[in-house]
Order: structure tokens, then sequence, then C-alpha cells
């Protein structure tokens, strides 16, 4: 007899009379769900389905994936180059090498007239890791300007900024496995099942195993803090408070690794000398958690004996983001749960490719997470690319969040965009749009010519989208997977890797530089530059990443000659931490709440976050209506306390008020927002980000998208449904 769930029809999935399936990665998040798209007998893309034999995702796809066969044709594909003079006239088309002319003289013209460095260059995580490294190429060997990052500044900065602190080098030390051996998991702002649903599918089918005990730190009820054994309403921003809090209790009643402290950390003495001023009590008025519950997950984390945090932005975006991923590693090290199953720090990456960025891009240094301020990593790169070291900067330039205000200072005064679109996704709408005016050449670089920022273009070039191109993704947990190309880029766009290498050749030293044609050309160059790294993928090639539905790094040719897997963990070994004696660093985290926080004028907190629905600034996500339909317009969640105080009513329209700027938004009354809080999807343009305030992390420049202050006021409700209905047909 069949019960419960098999008792249930199995869903059936319409015969969409798929003829061939083509293997590829999935373009949206670093879940990294290996995904085949389905090609009819016309030779039409007409559907997606999850790959059964691909660990990651063990056939199954969230929403988004499901439909992604829909991005190809969605409406606003970028079909042709476009070219104007001035940001005011209508766009002219263009053919491609008029318009790599005119953007390589206008690079050239910024750099003879202000300094090299007047251009700069900030792309994405969602191009290919060959991609990433022909930019890279092109940028550290060829433009040479040292003023070049990318979007993953927004998402992953502190993540990157924290492992390096405590570990000596970037590089999510877990994976997805490790939640079938952890015995306690904290995920610390992060809402899983809505972010990264399968990520949420393999930790719940792991934890309805074992019934592991699961704590959710986050100030909203969400749909994860609803199925946590333990949630922690935490007050905005005082993440590293909660953290220290913890470490106190536990050295306090010695539940510490010692053993594990003593052969693989420095910093143990001022650690502990810090973490005494958080005591409890003292913590308990700050972060908002009592001190019977502190106490208690102090003790369940430490006594689990293999325990695991995981995180996203609820850390990251935050002006102690950094700090925070560092207070991560701290608990983790001093109980001696990295590098060991179910013991471990996991950042959860955001975009498909924010890791490939991360080890290959050249934006914070050199390929395979070498530095610019290392003589022999400079030295090492100029001879295999074949150009003097002295070109290269000898320190990383400015960060994205850096860029912009060097824009409006006029240190900078060209810009490429590369799959970027700042005026939806940065802090203080106003500010960026003002910025973006300000410059004599953006260029946007895009698989859709609607994206808000080509309002402001000088030059538009249409990039093909995810399966018009083959490729490599890394994932969270450090897997290259690979996309094949499933057809042709649409209209007259042309891969990213090719418009760079023909931009390359309009400059001298791009002559001097090999740029192959081919993604498996390039990935054998990054085969040969990652022997011995951290990240080596020596070991891999397209065809056997398929083959393996995807590989972790790091892969050595022996373990390939092996037939080997990848490694799945970093640092399980004592003394292999990236500093020169091996040893990670615990670092003392004194707490400064230097954040925007409510007061009379502004009473509550604006948080921001995604919906599973969406992916980030709609570019694809809002032209595909099976995504769109079920969050068409942006809504405010709102605690119906607060709301009654106001006499504001379910499904009105207010209008909210932060010291940057305004916006209407919609009403949903819930209880998943504290009474001082409301909650705003950062998915739709001239919303939410008219409001935030974006304050730095001192360390990895990463805005504080969370914690602004906001008040509401009434609006007349017919103009706003005018404004809302305007915007919905947008
Ligand atoms: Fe794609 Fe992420 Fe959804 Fe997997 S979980 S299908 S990678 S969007």
């Amino acid at each position: 007899m069949l019960f419960g769930r098999n008792q249930k029809n199995p869903i059936k999935m319409a015969d969409k009379g798929a003829v061939k399936w083509t293997y590829s990665t999935c373009g949206y998040c670093s879940t990294g769900c290996s995904i085949e798209i389905g090609t009819n007998a016309e030779g039409k893309l007409v559907t997606s389905r999850g790959v059964g034999g691909a660990d990651v995702n063990r056939g199954k796809l969230c929403l988004k994936g499901i439909f992604e066969y829909e991005v190809f044709e969605a409406t606003g594909r970028g079909k042709t180059p476009l070219l104007r003079d001035n940001i005011l006239d209508p766009f002219q088309i263009s053919a491609w090498d008029p318009a790599l002319d005119k953007m390589a003289s206008e690079i050239k013209r910024i750099q003879a007239t202000y300094g090299r460095d007047s251009f700069a260059i900030v792309s994405t995580g969602q191009i290919f890791t060959e991609e990433f490294y022909t930019l890279g190429k092109l940028v550290r060997g060829v433009i040479g300007t040292n003023n070049y990052d990318g979007n993953t500044t927004l998402c992953m900065a502190s993540a990157v900024s924290g492992y390096k602190r405590s570990f000596g080098s970037d590089g999510p030390p877990g994976c997805y496995g490790d939640f079938e051996h952890t015995n306690c998991l904290i995920a610390w702002g992060s809402n899983l099942p809505e972010q990264h649903p399968i990520i949420y599918w393999r930790l719940k089918e792991a934890q309805e195993k074992r019934k592991f005990p699961l704590i959710v730190v986050d100030p909203r009820v969400t749909i994860f803090a609803q199925n946590a054994d333990i949630h922690l309403p935490i007050t905005p921003g005082t993440d590293v408070v909660l953290q220290n809090a913890l470490i106190h209790v536990i050295l306090d009643e010695g539940l510490e690794d010692r053993d594990y402290i003593n052969v693989n950390t420095n910093g143990f003495d001022e650690l502990a000398q810090e973490v005494r001023n958080y005591d409890p009590c003292t913590a308990a008025k700050i972060c908002g958690i009592d001190e019977d519950t502190i106490r208690t997950v102090a003790r369940l984390y430490a006594k689990a004996d293999r325990a695991m945090s995981i995180w996203t932005m609820g850390i990251n975006q935050s002006t102690h983001g950094s700090d925070g991923v560092v207070g991560i590693n701290n608990l983790n090290l001093i109980t001696g749960n990295i590098g060991k199953p179910g013991g471990t720090s996991l950042s959860i990456t955001g975009q498909c490719n924010a890791m490939g960025t991360r080890e290959w891009s050249s934006c914070s240094g050199l390929p395979g997470y070498r530095l610019l301020e290392k003589p022999e990593d400079r030295e090492e790169i100029a001879k295999f690319w074949g150009i003097d070291p002295e070109f290269f900067p000898k320190q990383r330039g400015l960060t994205e969040t850096d860029i912009f205000p060097a824009i409006e200072t006029g240190e900078i005064k060209g810009l490429w965009l590369v799959a970027t679109n700042p005026m939806t996704s940065m802090a203080n709408t106003a500010r960026i749009r003002k910025t973006l005016e300000k410059l004599e050449c953006l260029v946007v670089q895009d698989s859709y010519v609607d994206v808000e920022t080509t309002q402001y273009a000088h030059i538009f070039l249409p990039g093909a989208i995810w399966a018009e191109k083959q490729g490599v993704f890394t994932n969270t947990e450090r897997r290259v997977n690979l996309t094949r190309q499933v057809r042709p880029p649409y209209a007259n766009s042309k891969s990213d890797m090719q418009i760079f290498s023909e931009l390359a050749k309009r400059f001298e030293q791009g002559q001097k530089i090999s740029f192959p044609e081919q993604a498996e050309q390039v990935f054998e160059e990054m085969k040969a530059l990652s022997k011995g790294r951290l990240c080596d993928i020596s070991g891999m090639s397209h065809d056997l990443i398929e083959q393996k539905r995807g590989i972790q790094w790091p892969y050595t040719e022996v373990q390939a000659a092996q037939g080997a897997d990848g490694d799945q963990r970093l640092y399980t070994r004592p003394l292999t931490f990236r500093f020169k004696d091996g040893k990670a660093r615990l670092i003392p985290l004194p707490f400064i709440n230097n954040n925007e926080v409510p007061d009379e004028q502004y009473p509550f907190w604006l948080n921001s976050g995604r919906l599973v629905e969406h992916w980030h600034t709609r570019t694809k996500t809002g032209k595909i209506g099976n995504n769109n339909k079920f969050s068409p317009i942006p809504f405010m969640e709102m605690n119906p306390d607060a709301a009654e105080e106001l006499a504001i009513r379910h499904q009105s329209y207010v209008r909210i008020v932060s010291r940057r700027g305004d916006a209407i938004v919609m009403v949903m009354l819930t209880q998943r927002v504290p009474r001082n809080m409301v909650f705003i999807p950062f998915h739709f343009f001239d919303c939410v980000n008219r409001l935030t305030l974006g304050l730095l992390d001192p360390h990895s420049r990463q805005p504080a998208f969370k914690q602004s202050a906001i008040r509401i006021e009434p609006v007349d409700q017919l103009l706003a449904a005018q404004l809302n209905k305007e915007s919905r047909e947008y």
C-alpha cells in the first residue's frame, strides 16, 4: 500500500514534443542545477528539465529553471549594436565594426586625456568563466585601467573579504553534502527556500532524515524561519554582537575545541579578551535575542560535534558584512568546525557565476586567486600573456561602489557595464541617475536592450545569452559545470567572449596577446594557470565536466588520472590554511553601530530581499509570463498592528519616504515582519533603491541594502493605482 506523498498522483509534465536534449547549467542562481534544454522536431526550444544524475539537483529545478528556455526569445532582447553621441538623442543602428571602433576610440581618447584609470569597467556574475578570464586579460593586459570590478561587490564581496581575513584566501570550504553529516545548522540572514530552493530541498531532506536542530537568524519570519527549530529575530545589523555572545558562552563554559585551536589558529587570546565584553545579558540589549536563547544556541552548536553555518545577504549586505563572515568563521574555528563533514562555513553565493568571476576575472587581482600586490604573481601572469609585468598596477583599484562616487568627482569619465543594471540594483537611484548622466561615454553590454541603464548609454552592445554559447560556471560549493550551446546568438548579438576578443584587436597591446576564439581553448589556458593553485582545475575538460555533471575544485591531473571526484571540502588537513604558517586567524570583532537606525522622523526599518519567481532586476524574469505573473508589481510587507496605528489597509497604496527619496507601493499586511519594519523585494525599478542608503562595509566595500530608515505616508489611492497600472504595463 502506498502512503503519504506516494499516494498522490505524480505530477505529469506536459509533453512539449522535445526530440533532442542539450546539457546545460542553470544561468540564474549559484545553486548550479544541471538542466537540459529540449528542442522539438522543428528546431524550436520548447522546454527545460532537471538532470537526474546530477548530484546538485538530482532532477529537480525551481520555477526559474523550469521556464528558463523562454529567456532566448523573451521581449526586449538586443538585436544589434546601437550608437549615439548624446544621451538625449535617439540611438542609431550600427554594424559591429563601427560600434567597436567607436568604443575603442572613446576608451583611448578618455585615457589619453584624463589618464589610464579614468575609464572604468564593471562586469557581472552572469557570464561564463572563460568569458571572465578573457575580459580580465583585456582589462589587465590590454586596456590597463585599474578601476575594474564586478557587480558581485553588491552581493558576495563580504564573503570574499571574510574568507580572506580568516583563512588567507577566498573559496567556500564546505559543500551541500555537509547537510547529510551535520548535527546543528545555523542559517544567518538567508531565506533559502525562496533564494536557493534546490539547496533548501537538499537541506530539508537531510534534516528530515536526521532531525538535527535548524536555527535561523533573521529579523523577518521568513519561510525558512517558519520551518526552523529556533528562530532568532535579530535586530538588523547586529549579527556580530550575537556571534561574540555565542563565543563568550562557549569559552565561559569550556565548550571550545582546544586541540583544534592550538594546532590550527592564531589570535585566540585576543578573541577571548574581546568577547568578554559580550556576555549574553549585555548582548541581548543590542541584538534583541534574549540571554537564555543565546546560551541555548551556543551550547547546541558547541556540543554538536559537527556544526555548520550558512549565510547569504543578511550577513553580506551590511556595514558589518565582512566582520559578520569573520564572526561565523571565528565560531567555527573555536569549535573545530572547519574542514570536516558537517562542520563548515558555507557562504551561499548569489549569481550563477559569482564564483567564476572571483576565481578568474582578475577584478580584484589576477587570474586564479593571484594578487596584484604580489610581484611573483604579476611576473607569472605577464610572462604567460607575453607582456611587460610593469604594465600591471601594483594594487587593486576601485570597487563598483567606489567607481560611482569617482564618476561624481570627475575622476572617472567613461564606463563600460557588462551584464549589470545599476539603475535598478544600486542604492540611492537618484544619485546613480545623476552619476550616469555625467559620463562622457557609457557602454552598456547586455542581452536585453531594455535594461533601465541603457537610457544613459552612448553605445549599446547586444550580448548572446546563456546557452547561445558554451562555457562553465562555478557554483556555491566550488563545482564547475558546463553549458553547451543550444542555438546561435539571437539576431545580430555576439557572445561576450567574442566582443572582448574583437575589442582587444583594436588596441596596440591587444596585438601582442593571444585571444583564442573557442571557449575550450580558453579553458585550456585557465587549466595551465591553475596548476598548484587552491582553485586547481587542471584535471578538468568540458567533456569530463559534462560526463560527471559538474566537478568540484580542486581537481588535479592526478585526480583525473585516478578517475576520482573533486575535493568536497577545503582545509581538511591541519595547517592547510592559506597564510604562510598554515594557520587560520581568529579575529576580535568590536561592534560599533554605524547603521542608519529608525528614529522619530523615520520610524521604520526598511529591509529588502528576493522573491522566488524573480531574478535580480527582472531583466529576464520580468519578461517570462510564468515567473512575472506571480509578482508583476512591487509590494511592501507591513505588520498589521503597525498598519492599524496608521490607519493603513491591506492592498492600499502608501508613500514611503527616506532621506534619499520616496516611492509609492502597495501594502501587504503580514506578521512576517515585526512592528517596526517593512520589507520590499529589491527586483523592481524605481522602487526600494530610491530609498536605500547603502553605507559601505569598510573591508569589502559592499553596501548595506537592508538597514535604512523610512516613514510611511498616505497617498491618493486613485493616483497611486494609475501609477501602478503604468508600471505594470512597463
Ligand atoms: Fe536555477 Fe537556482 Fe532554481 Fe536551480 S535553484 S533551477 S540554479 S534558479
